[in-house]
Parts: structure tokens; C-alpha cells; sequence
């Protein structure tokens, strides 16, 4: 049996495709190219890919389109969405389409591939990654052996389960916007999606705990229509 990791790249321009499919297959990947969303639709039939990359702009149904009904279909594969400059990012990732991440047109390959291991590892769910030790965040140092922010000054703040959950999940994961939704899916605190506003309301609590003015946060950022953001500072 093929164990290599399946990844369905749907793009209208034959040169683009061919480029991603012969590229990614070097990379050690199973790949499968279609120029619109039928083609992915008979695949999904048969077998649901690990990964599809999805080009927002396609003759006849869009990327989004697509990206929903492969949601519905599936809560399990990671989606990529391809944008082009005139795309607006906001629609992109998130509730609205259940896309994981999105690579603005035109890429390096290499920050493709980067895209597509970081999904897959946050897909798989053994995989927490042990990177034990200390992430700034905003005023405070999250310690993740002890499982608690740290003052400048060394004295410590304790976390709750599932700000200190939230906080490991934004810390590896910097600089990407994560969804309400795969956030509750990936701390595995599931009894909170019925309520949108508790994940709301925990970030800021957090956001009390690290943020240098709870206000204006720089760590912790809220993205628009998506969710929230981790972003590292630069010292
Ligand atoms: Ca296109």
C-alpha cells in the first residue's frame, strides 16, 4: 500500500499545475492534479486526499465553493487555498470556508512545502510537538515545562488547563491566523463550541495575562472575520 501522503492540487493553468505536481512529488508526495473542482469531486469519492491545495480562481465554481463542500465532506483534510493579489484574505481562511491556511499568488515552493508540512502536523493529532522551553509572549514568558507565565522579575503566574492549551497552540503556530473553530478542535476542549463567545472571552483573560496593554494587543491579535493570531515580538 502507498503510504506516502496524498496531496490534490486543483488549478486551472496546465503550467502551474504541472509545476506543483512535479515539485511536490520530488518533495516524496502522492499527488493528484485536476483543472476544476469536478475532478476533485470523483477523487473524493473514492478517497479523500491528505492535503488539497485549491486555487480560489477557477472557471465555473470557485475555490471557495469547493473548499466548502470539502469541509462538509470532511473535517479531516487539510485545505490550502492559492490566492491571487485580488483576493480578499479575509473570506479565506476560517469559518467561512474551513480552509487551514492560504499562499498568496505568486510563491516560492519552498514556502509552499512549508505550508503543507505545518498543516499536516497540526492535522495529525499525536503529533504535539516536544519543544520544550520558553516562548516570549507579549510583557511575559510562557514556560512550557512548568506550565506557567514568568514576569521579568521571575515570579510566576499559574494557567488554567485551557489558557495554557490556547497559549502552546499560539506559540507554535506564530505569525498564523487560526480559526475559532480549529482552535477548540485542537485543545480538544469540544464542549465549548456551542459557545463562540467563550473562546472569546478566554482570550481575554489571556490577553490580561500577557499583553503589555490588554487594549491594543500585540501578541495576541485578533484577525477579522478568522479568528486569532500569535505574533512574536521582535526582540
Ligand atoms: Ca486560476
Amino acid at each position: 500500500m502507498d503510504k506516502r501522503q496524498h496531496i490534490a492540487v486543483v488549478e486551472d493553468e496546465a503550467t502551474q499545475r504541472q509545476m506543483l505536481l512535479d515539485y511536490l512529488s520530488k518533495q516524496g508526495f502522492r499527488v493528484s492534479g485536476f483543472e476544476a473542482g469536478a475532478g476533485l469531486r470523483r477523487l473524493v469519492e473514492r478517497e479523500l486526499p491528505d492535503v488539497v491545495l485549491l486555487d480560489v480562481g477557477l472557471p465555473g465554481e470557485d475555490g471557495f465553493a469547493i473548499a466548502r463542500w470539502l469541509r462538509e465532506r470532511s473535517s479531516k483534510v487539510c485545505i490550502i487555498m492559492v490566492t491571487a493579489a485580488t483576493d480578499t484574505v479575509d473570506r479565506v481562511v476560517g469559518l467561512e470556508t474551513g480552509a487551514d491556511d492560504y499562499i498568496p499568488k505568486p510563491f516560492d515552493p519552498r514556502e509552499l512545502l512549508a505550508r503543507v508540512k505545518s498543516v499536516l502536523r497540526r492535522a495529525g493529532v499525536s503529533v504535539i510537538p516536544t519543544t520544550a522551553g520558553r516562548i516570549r509572549m507579549g510583557r511575559r514568558v510562557l514556560d512550557l515545562d512548568k506550565r506557567v507565565l514568568v514576569e521579568s522579575d521571575g515570579s510566576e503566574e499559574t494557567l488554567s488547563a485551557t489558557e495554557f492549551d490556547l497559549l502552546k497552540v499560539f506559540a507554535e503556530n506564530p505569525n498564523r491566523p487560526l480559526a475559532r473553530d480549529w482552535l477548540l478542535e485542537t485543545i480538544g476542549h469540544r464542549e465549548m463550541e456551542v459557545f463562540d463567545r467563550a473562546m472569546d472571552l478566554r482570550i481575554t483573560r489571556i490577553r490580561r495575562k500577557v499583553e503589555k496593554d490588554p487594549a491594543h494587543p500585540e501578541a495576541i491579535r485578533t484577525v477579522r472575520g478568522v479568528g486569532y493570531m500569535f505574533v512574536p515580538s521582535k526582540e
